[in-house]
C-alpha cells in the first residue's frame, strides 16, 4: 500500500477501506508518512468530504495509535464530559463536580486555551492544581474522590496531537469528519461508556450555525454508537459568552458562585450547567430521564454537596481550597479599568469572540501555544443582552496587571457591544438536544 494512492483516491472523490485507513494514521505516527503526504490527504478529506464509515474507521485507527484509559477497576458508572470550547464557557468546573456528588464516576480530561477560547487546565492551574497524571494515578483519583480533572495523558491518541498540529499549519481544521474524528477518538480513548457533548453554535464558536452544529453533533453522536458508546449532545448558544466572567480566576470565581447557589449567580450558564449535569446523571443510570437528572443536579448544588465535591477535587490535586472561596470574592487583579457606554439603547448583541480576544491581550489566554498566562486577568460583563443603557453606564469591568494594558483594550470591549432602540431577546442557551432520552 502507498499513500500517494490513498491521497489520489481521496483526491478523485474515490472511499478508503479500513485498512487505508489505519496504514496512513499508523504511518504517520511512525514516521513512515511524511507531513506533506498526510497534508494532501487533510486537504483532500477537506474538499471531497469522508463518509460516516470512513470517519467511523479514522476514528477506530485515530484510538488505535494510543492507549485507551481501562476503567474496568472503577465501581461506579463512568461519564465523560465535552465542549467544543467558547467565550466565558466554565461549564466543566461545575458539571464535573455536580456528577461526582451524584454518585458518577469523571476521568476529565480537558485541554489549555488557545486564541480567543479558554481552557479549563488554565482555570485548574490558577488554582495551584496539578493537573498532570498518569493513567494509573487518574483511575486512583476517581476512586478516591469520584472525579479526576487532568490534561491528556501522553498515550491518549497521539495521532490526533500530530495530526491537528499539521491542520492547524496547512488551514484544513474547519471539515466535520475531521473536527468530529479528533473530538470522538479523545473521547474514546477517555475510555467513558457516557459521553455528552456541549456543542456551540455561534459567532465564539467553531460551528457558526445551527443547521452545522447539529451535523457535527449527529456525526459525532453515530461515531460513539459505533464504538459502543452512548453520546447525549447539548447545542448550546455561543454568540454571546458565557455566563459574566472571561478570565480563569474570575471564571472560577463564578462557578463558586453558582455552586453556592447565590442568587445572584448567572442564570443562562445556571440553566446549561443543568442540562449537562441533567444528561451526565440521566446517561450514568442516576435519574430515569433528563429532566429528572436536572432536578437532581439542582439539589445538588442547594445542599452544598456539589460544592463540597468541588472542594475535595481541588484539594486532591494539590490545588489550595481557600483560593476557591478568595475567587468568589473581590477581583484579585492590581488594576482595573471600567467600560461605559457610548450611546443610549438596548444591548442587542454582545461579540464573544471579540471579548474572548480582549480577554486574550489582557493575559487571560495565548496568542501563541505555551504563551505565559495572568490568572487574574480577564474581564466582567457588567451588561448583557436585552439590558437597557444610558450613555456613561458601565458596560465591563476589565481587569490586568497594568492600567495601561486594561485601557489599550477597553475600545475593543466598547466594540463588542451593539445597541438597538428596541429591546432583542437573547438567543435560548440550549437550542436543542440530540440523544438525550430514550
Ligand atoms: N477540537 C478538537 O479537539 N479537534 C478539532 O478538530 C476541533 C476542535
Amino acid at each position: 500500500m502507498r499513500a500517494v494512492d490513498i491521497i489520489r483516491r481521496k483526491r478523485e472523490g474515490g472511499a478508503h477501506t479500513d485498512e487505508e485507513l489505519r496504514f496512513l494514521v499508523h504511518g504517520f505516527v511512525t514516521g513512515e508518512v511524511p507531513d506533506y503526504q498526510m497534508s494532501a490527504w487533510l486537504m483532500a478529506v477537506v474538499w471531497r468530504g469522508l463518509t460516516d464509515e470512513e470517519t467511523f474507521a479514522l476514528t477506530g485507527a485515530m484510538v488505535g495509535s494510543g492507549d485507551v484509559l481501562d476503567l474496568s477497576e472503577l465501581s461506579g458508572p463512568c461519564v465523560d464530559k465535552h465542549s467544543t470550547g467558547g467565550v466565558g464557557d466554565k461549564t466543566t468546573l461545575a458539571v464535573v463536580p455536580i456528577l461526582a456528588a451524584g454518585g458518577v464516576q469523571v476521568p476529565k480530561m480537558s485541554g489549555h486555551g488557545l486564541g480567543h477560547t479558554g481552557g479549563t487546565l488554565d482555570k485548574l492551574e490558577s488554582l495551584g492544581m496539578h493537573t498532570d497524571f498518569s493513567a494509573p494515578e487518574i483511575i486512583a483519583q476517581v476512586q478516591a474522590v469520584g472525579a479526576c480533572l487532568c490534561g491528556q495523558t501522553e498515550r491518549l491518541v497521539p495521532a490526533d496531537r500530530l495530526m491537528y498540529a499539521l491542520r492547524d499549519a496547512t488551514d484544513t481544521v474547519q471539515s466535520l469528519p475531521l473536527i468530529a474524528a479528533s473530538i470522538m477518538s479523545k473521547k474514546i480513548a477517555g475510555g467513558c461508556p457516557g459521553i455528552v457533548l456541549d456543542v456551540k453554535v455561534g459567532r465564539g464558536a467553531f460551528m457558526k450555525s445551527l443547521p452545522e452544529a447539529r451535523a457535527l453533533a449527529r456525526l459525532m453522536i453515530d461515531i460513539g454508537a459505533a464504538h459502543g458508546r452512548r453520546v447525549a449532545a447539548v447545542l448550546s448558544d455561543m454568540d454571546a459568552p458565557l455566563g459574566h466572567a472571561v478570565g480563569n480566576r474570575l471564571e472560577v470565581g463564578e462557578v463558586v458562585r453558582l455552586l453556592r447557589d447565590d442568587a445572584d449567580a448567572a442564570p443562562r450558564l445556571r440553566s446549561l450547567v443543568l442540562t449537562l449535569a441533567g444528561a451526565g446523571l440521566m446517561l450514568a443510570g442516576r435519574a430515569a430521564t433528563s429532566a429528572e437528572g436536572e432536578g437532581r443536579a439542582a439539589s445538588l448544588i442547594a445542599s452544598g454537596a456539589a460544592l463540597e465535591k468541588l472542594r475535595g477535587i481541588a484539594a486532591a490535586q494539590g490545588g489550595d481550597t481557600d483560593a476557591l472561596d478568595a475567587a468568589a470574592g473581590p477581583p484579585a487583579a492590581p488594576t482595573s479599568c471600567d467600560v461605559r457606554a457610548l450611546g443610549d439603547g438596548f444591548v442587542n448583541h454582545l461579540d464573544a469572540e471579540a471579548v474572548g480576544l480582549a480577554a486574550m491581550r489582557l493575559g487571560a489566554g495565548r496568542a501563541a501555544k505555551g504563551d505565559a498566562i495572568d490568572p487574574d486577568a480577564g474581564a466582567v460583563l457588567r451588561r448583557s443582552i436585552g439590558d437597557r443603557v444610558a450613555v456613561g453606564d458601565i458596560l465591563a469591568t476589565l481587569y490586568a496587571s497594568t492600567e495601561a494594558a486594561a485601557r489599550e483594550v477597553a475600545p475593543s470591549v466598547a466594540d463588542a457591544y451593539a445597541f438597538g432602540p428596541e429591546p432583542a431577546a437573547p438567543a435560548p442557551v440550549v437550542y436543542e438536544t440530540i440523544g438525550l432520552d430514550p
